[in-house]
């Protein structure tokens, strides 16, 4: 059995910075340091934070005066960090800097006057972050059915945009079918680089393999769509969040076992799969 490492894995940026942040903060002030919801979508690295001392809150009313809170790399709305603020709380904001000028392009193309087009993924944090800051008419398309089932306005102006993490194949698609029914559509709509890069490289391994191996968590929405894109190369995907997952039943019949994995999961988590995969191969040769 062949046993193949994506090229690109680990922490993106974003991700990475919020824990820098949030490792400063407890530095500093000790624990308990609050975090508006997890600070990134993995549970081992979320274990990891309550273990040092940090605290997952939903809402951030009620903690105690002066309380460090965290906001996470998905970003809030204008209304919540309003709120937040208006508290007497220590406010640090660990929103990634390009979710943040998603934000700030969907705010800027409604206050042109445009019906803002979301493509994402209904209910997603960084979602609902990026709507909460457009006061004009918005509009979420979760897919290409979307896209398609869309009938604009004559009378009103579009613009589209997109939440970092959705499968780029996709955002093309989508931008493709609104500017054929929308003249005069203004196109924002990208996936992030770190996104787009780990997409790219998981389409080439998945092209050479007959399993892929995604690391990551089930509510991890870049994760999920790395899924897909192996997937849709015509591989054998499984979703792994721990190492003991990895069984002989799980690689039975594969030849060529990929590993990739989301953006926010740990090279802990990468390193023990590959491990536990070099095991069972051995084992097998
Ligand atoms: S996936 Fe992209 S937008 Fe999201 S945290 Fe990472 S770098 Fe930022």
């Amino acid at each position: 059995m062949e046993v193949k490492l994506c090229r690109i894995n680990g922490f993106c940026s974003g991700v990475r910075a919020a824990l820098e942040l949030t490792g400063e903060m407890l530095a500093k002030h000790g624990p308990p340091v609050f975090i508006l919801h997890e600070l990134v979508h993995n549970e081992s690295v979320v274990k990891d934070l309550l273990a040092r001392g940090a605290r997952i809150v939903d809402d951030p009313e009620g903690l105690p005066p002066g309380s460090t809170l965290i906001f996470s790399a998905h970003g809030v709305s204008e209304s919540v960090e309003n709120r937040a603020r208006a508290l007497p709380l220590n406010i640090v904001d660990a929103t990634c800097p390009l979710v943040r000028q998603v934000q700030r392009r969907g705010a800027a193309l409604s206050a042109e006057g445009h019906t803002v087009l979301l493509f994402g993924k209904s209910g997603h944090r960084e979602v609902e972050g990026i709507l909460g800051r457009i006061r004009g008419e918005k509009i979420l398309l979760t897919g290409p059915a979307d896209a398609e089932a869309f009938v604009p306005n004559p009378g009103k102006s579009y613009a589209c945009i997109s939440q970092t993490t959705m499968n780029s194949a996709d955002v093309a698609k989508m931008a493709a079918i609104l500017r054929a029914k929308i003249p005069g559509l203004v196109d924002s709509a990208s996936v992030c680089h770190a996104t787009l890069a780990r997409q790219d490289a998981v389409r080439e391994l998945a092209a050479d393999c007959d399993l892929v191996l995604v690391a990551g968590s089930a509510h991890s929405s870049n994760t999920l769509r790395l899924r897909e894109i192996a997937a849709a190369q015509g591989a054998r995907t499984e979703l792994v969040s721990s190492p003991d997952a990895v069984t002989p039943e799980l690689l039975r019949g594969a030849k060529c076992v990929g590993i990739t994995s989301g953006a926010s999961a740990p090279d802990s988590l990468v390193n023990g799969i590959l491990a536990a995969v070099n095991r069972i191969a051995a084992g097998l040769r």
